[in-house]
């Protein structure tokens, strides 16, 4: 395994791990955007729904760091849903982020009777390649499948919550199958298991904290891991998990702490402009 990227189905590199900035308290991202692109994170994970791509737009600028060297992903949110919708919805997302293309397009969320719609635009967009890569999020097995039935190009990329709790082996067998790169939501399940014994043993087992562990777990897994700290020093902490390995056997150890356990399904009409 390459150890900071992984490579999509059509031959574009994805960062293993990227800085999440969706943040309930609607906390500024700017500085900590721009931090972690002047401290080695190489990719950014955003949506229209968090209402911060302008924040992202500007830290990037303000970052100093080549456009290039920066995989930026933002998401459709559901109710700009539909063809043109979608169509008008990422133009606006790229002139937030102050960008004239974007790395990794994808669909929030399955809305029912749009979202095919909506993945047309995405195909449309990768054609005229103003995408490097489309994908979707919270797609299960069955919305995956209808998905294929209409789609002429196939998502690149399927970013679902995914964390110790909640390890969905089915998802990931399928989208292995079918070449769609899983990627992690809310991967460190917001905190929640950082007093877990299992995770704190084998953490104290490498030196490292249990968020390193879990985001180490996520790419030897296979999954693209977004955690989110706007704290620079759990960013940095996040960051530093490439100079360490888990054994097979402690992968399978915390994959068994599985309880298909989901974190409260996000309110995000609060986050959508009026
Ligand atoms: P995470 O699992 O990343 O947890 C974030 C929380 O953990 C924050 O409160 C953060 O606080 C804290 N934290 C971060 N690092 C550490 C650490 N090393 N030690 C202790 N605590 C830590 O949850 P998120 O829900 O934010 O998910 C990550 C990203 O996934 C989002 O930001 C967003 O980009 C994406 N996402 C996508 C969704 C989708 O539907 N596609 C849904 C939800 C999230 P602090 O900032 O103070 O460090």
């Amino acid at each position: 395994m390459n150890d900071t990227f992984t490579v999509l189905r059509n031959g574009v590199k994805m960062p293993w791990m990227g800085l999440g900035v969706w943040t309930a308290e609607r906390e500024d991202a700017t500085e900590p955007v721009k931090y972690a692109l002047q401290n080695g994170y190489l990719s950014i994970d955003t949506a229209t729904a968090y209402r911060n791509e302008n924040q992202v737009g500007q830290a990037i600028i303000e970052s100093g760091v080549n456009r290039e060297n920066i995989f930026v992903t933002t998401k459709v949110a559901n109710g700009d849903q539909g063809y043109k919708s979608t169509l008008t919805a990422f133009n606006k997302s790229l002139e937030a982020l102050k960008l004239d293309y974007l790395d990794l397009y994808l669909i929030h969320w399955p809305v029912e009777g749009k979202s095919h719609e909506t993945w047309k635009a995405l195909e449309e967009l990768y054609i005229q390649k103003k995408v490097r890569a489309i994908g979707v999020s919270n797609f299960e097995i069955a919305d995956l499948e209808q998905l294929k039935s209409v789609a002429t190009i196939q998502p690149m990329v399927n970013q679902v919550e995914f964390h110790p709790h909640l390890t969905r082996n089915e998802l990931s067998t399928y989208c292995k199958q079918h070449q769609i790169q899983m990627e992690a939501w809310s991967p460190l399940m917001k905190g929640l298991l950082n007093d877990h014994p299992t995770l704190l043993e084998i953490a104290g087992r490498h030196h490292k904290s249990v968020a390193q562990v879990i985001l180490r777990w996520d790419i030897q897994s296979g999954f693209v891991t977004i955690p989110k700290s706007f704290n620079k020093i759990r960013m940095m902490e996040n960051h530093n998990i490439f100079d360490f390995t888990l054994s097979d056997e402690e992968v399978t150890r915390i994959a068994s702490l599985n309880k298909s356990e989901k974190l409260p399904t996000p309110d995000m009409s609060k986050f959508r402009d009026a």
